[in-house]
């Protein structure tokens, strides 16, 4: 540290500051001091003893995290400065203080000044105490003021503040509304939308001009729902006037309504209201074009707070009840103000946000309506933020003009490259499918709407229950990345017959939990992870098709072409095409990365295949990796409604089986994998379990082990086991060698069904020995 205290104060603008203290603290917000990445404002004795009548401010309690420190009479004073010095610490007793501030470079862009730091525990908070982010107040009367903070109303939201983010998106950003992820020429209205002015439902086709959409979290409140039978009373003036209707409302939904008309629009789009919930066929249709719905809105009211929607939307005057947002400030010398920053972070899209336990972030319903609203106002904590694709702006910030529009990437990837590329949907889906969901069951539905436009824009052939059904084989051995258990519905059946008995085992919307799916190096050269981990997917060994029922047979078959296999074989011919969205060279090993050579595939491949998008990107920054693919998948038409597939639950095919038995634990992997022994003891393959609890019944006294039924899905090759012929690309570590092997599932049949249990890989040797064409009919379910 350098102690400022001898220093002459540098006076700059137009007042002189008599005090040098507060003068070091306000310097540091222009960027001066840039040497003194920590200053020290000197003890704390001689600061009190300041004859600035400011200094007090500085000590007293309601600033610093770690207990009272107006009674300290020791210790020395620092200044730490956060990001691009938009926020300080002050902390008092400072130990060397190493990495806290800039820890990670998470992916906050131009956020702001956020850091876990302020929101988590520090391991070393201990060592020294510390306030929370202190920003500068901005200050009107002096030209360019660094001051970046804003004083807001304790209770009350600025109305024209909200008003002026939507005016300014609306005149300054054209793509806010025409996103890449959704073009405006397929936005789509809504069935039914309330009228905020005339207080009842009216048809969507019938209601011109723009309406607004509500992001919620239903949770246990009772909520009115729109039935059949009460459609013609709420479409009624003055509906949610009545008072049997109107006492119904949850409070967020009152507040939406009031927000709206506050902002002078007219409707508003809550789910529970504009959908008939207990019409079968429209809430099926609605739910496909929920994404749509979001993405075609004016912009989407995001209800952040609370765990149901009796929340409220808190803070909006002659709408809503109060807020409560107290903002702690302290005065410096020359009329300078420092004030407390909520201990969030400012970028939405930041790794650090998502892992704040904010409920609505935690919910699957909310996970689709959130990627798709394009522009969001959203209510959390006792604040409220605008974003949109071209900026984020919070009510406790000012906006400088030039700095107001910080560039801010949505986090949706896969749906805004368009790549089919499994690896970009894993993702995702490792994203929604640890969220929570009221009814486990609803799991397919709170996907439906995503699966659409995935099915519809990226995935040709579509999805089916989250599987892309170009890469059916592969997609049908994703694996647990930690432990997941089965979606076990929780409504009672007769309440809404409308919701299938239980997800399918065979996808991954069966279960609770992160998973992924494989990481295949015949389709594209993945880098890190380690290299015996690696694996190939050469063909599938079977055709399947979609039955109705377990027991309907042929008649109501209908076949599911993976096409995956095709493109692998074609892509490499001399006289192949790349398809749209993708580019194909010749392949030369230098345009791999060193990390990547066991990335490539067993052949030696003449081109490799890059997403367009994706290239023209690394072209440009070195930020960006090249993907280099071995074959390409042509991107879905971008039609909507195109490829919606029937989403039946039993997939069936004719194919290979085979007995093989659970021997011990393979390495400390999370979940458990296990060899797979035949017979003899021998082993055979491995089998990757779902979670630890499995691991009790394969502690048997039999031997060979517990006996488990194996189904072929894919011919490939391994790594994960040793033995086997070398890699070529590795050659002089014979360690690293791939095996032959079947991709398998572990299944066990119930009433003539058979359900996954787990996944596994057999050596093609081992499949052999064993299994002497023992074919069965297989139904998953
Ligand atoms: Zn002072
Ligand atoms: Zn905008």
């Amino acid at each position: 540290m350098v102690d400022l205290a001898g220093k002459p104060s540098v006076a700059s603008g137009q007042e002189s500051f008599s005090c040098h203290v507060c003068r070091a603290i306000v310097d540091s917000f222009e960027g001066l001091n840039d040497n003194d990445l920590e200053p020290c404002l000197g003890d704390v004795k001689s600061i009190r003893a300041a004859p600035c009548p400011h200094h007090a401010g500085l000590l007293k309690d309601e600033l610093w995290r770690l207990g009272p420190v107006e009674d300290c009479d020791s210790g020395l004073l620092g200044l730490i400065r956060g990001r691009r010095s938009k926020t300080i610490f002050l902390t008092l007793d400072g130990e060397e203080h190493q990495d806290s501030q800039d820890e990670s470079g998470e992916d906050d862009g131009d956020g702001g000044s956020d850091d876990e730091e302020s929101s988590g525990d520090d391991d070393d908070s201990d060592t020294y105490n510390s306030t929370d982010q202190l920003a500068l107040v901005h200050r009107q009367d002096i030209p360019d003021h660094q001051g970046k903070a804003k004083l807001v109303d304790s209770e009350w939201l600025d109305v024209n503040t909200v008003r002026g983010w939507i005016e300014t998106c609306e005149r300054d950003h054209p793509n806010c509304r025409d996103s890449g992820l959704w073009p405006s020429e397929d936005s789509i209205r809504p069935n039914y939308l309330i009228d905020v002015i005339d207080r009842r439902l009216v048809l969507g086709d019938h209601a011109t001009g723009d309406y607004v959409a509500l992001s919620y979290i239903w949770g246990q409140a009772k909520t009115l729902r729109t039935m059949a039978g009460t459609l013609g009373q709420l479409l009624e003036s003055g509906a949610f006037r009545n008072e049997e209707f109107g006492k119904q409302i949850p409070k967020t939904v009152k507040d939406a309504m009031g927000i709206v008309s506050c902002l002078g629009m007219r409707y508003l789009w809550v789910d529970a209201l504009c959908i008939v919930q207990d019409d079968r066929e429209q809430l099926g249709l609605e739910l496909g074009r929920m994404p749509g719905i979001y993405a075609s809105a004016s912009f989407t009211i995001v209800a952040a707070n609370g765990a149901d929607a009796s929340h409220g939307l808190p803070g909006f005057k002659g709408t809503s009840s109060p807020r409560s947002l107290h903002q702690v400030t302290v005065k410096l010398a020359g009329s300078e103000m420092l004030v407390v920053t909520p201990p969030i972070p400012r970028s939405s899209g930041s790794a650090a946000y998502r892992k704040l336990q904010i409920p609505y972030h935690q919910r699957a319903w909310t996970f689709q309506e959130y990627q798709f609203a394009s522009r969001k106002l959203t209510f959390q904590g006792n604040t409220a933020f605008w974003r949109c694709s071209q900026a984020e702006w919070w009510e406790d910030l000012h906006q400088a003009p030039g700095m107001d529009t910080p560039e801010v990437q949505e986090s949706e990837g896969i749906l805004k490259i368009r790549a089919p590329v499994l690896s970009f949907l894993s993702h995702m889906i490792l994203e929604f499918n640890q969220k929570s969901l009221s009814f486990p069951e609803d799991a397919a539905s709170a996907f439906t709407g995503l699966q659409n436009v995935l099915g519809s824009r990226v995935f040709p052939g579509g999805l089916l229950y989250g599987l892309p059904i170009c890469f059916l084989e592969i997609a049908l051995l994703w694996c647990p990345r930690s432990d997941i258990h089965r979606r076990v519905p929780t409504k009672k059946q007769e309440s809404d017959e409308a919701i299938p008995k239980s997800l399918p085992s065979w996808s991954w919307l069966g279960w609770h939990g992160n998973v992924a799916f494989p990481d295949d190096c015949e389709f594209a050269a993945y880098s890190g992870g380690s290299f015996e981990e690696r694996e190939g997917f050469v063909s599938p060994v079977t055709e399947w098709c979609t039955v109705t029922s377990p027991s309907s047979g042929c008649s109501d078959k209908q076949a599911l072409v993976p096409g995956w296999s095709v493109w692998r074989k074609e892509a490499q011919k001399g006289d192949s095409l790349a398809p749209e969205g993708w580019e194909r060279q010749d392949f030369e090993e230098g345009q791999l990365e060193p990390g990547d050579k066991g990335g490539l595939p067993r052949y030696t491949p003449q081109f490799s295949f890059e997403i367009e998008s994706f290239a023209a990107a690394s072209r440009q920054s070195s930020l960006v990796p090249r993907l280099l693919h071995w074959y390409p998948i042509p991107v879905s038409s971008g039609k909507s409604g195109e490829a919606t597939v029937h989403q039946s639950a039993y997939i069936s095919c004719r194919t290979e089986r085979a007995f093989l038995y659970g021997g011990s634990r393979m390495g400390a992997l999370e979940p458990p994998r296990l060899q797979l022994l035949d017979e003899k003891g021998g082993l055979a393959g491995y089998l990757q379990l779902h979670n630890e609890g499995e691991l009790e019944q394969f502690q048997t006294t039999e031997t060979p082990g517990k006996r488990v039924e194996l189904v072929s899905i894919a011919k490939g090759y391994t790594g994960r086991l040793s033995g086997g012929h070398k890699v070529p690309e590795v050659e002089g570590d014979g360690s690293l060698r791939f095996r032959d092997c079947l991709f398998v599932l572990w299944v066990e049949w119930n009433d003539g069904v058979a359900f996954r249990r787990g996944s596994g890989v057999v050596t093609l040797e081992g499949w052999n020995e064993t299994c002497g064409k023992d074919f069965c009919d297989l139904v998953l379910g």
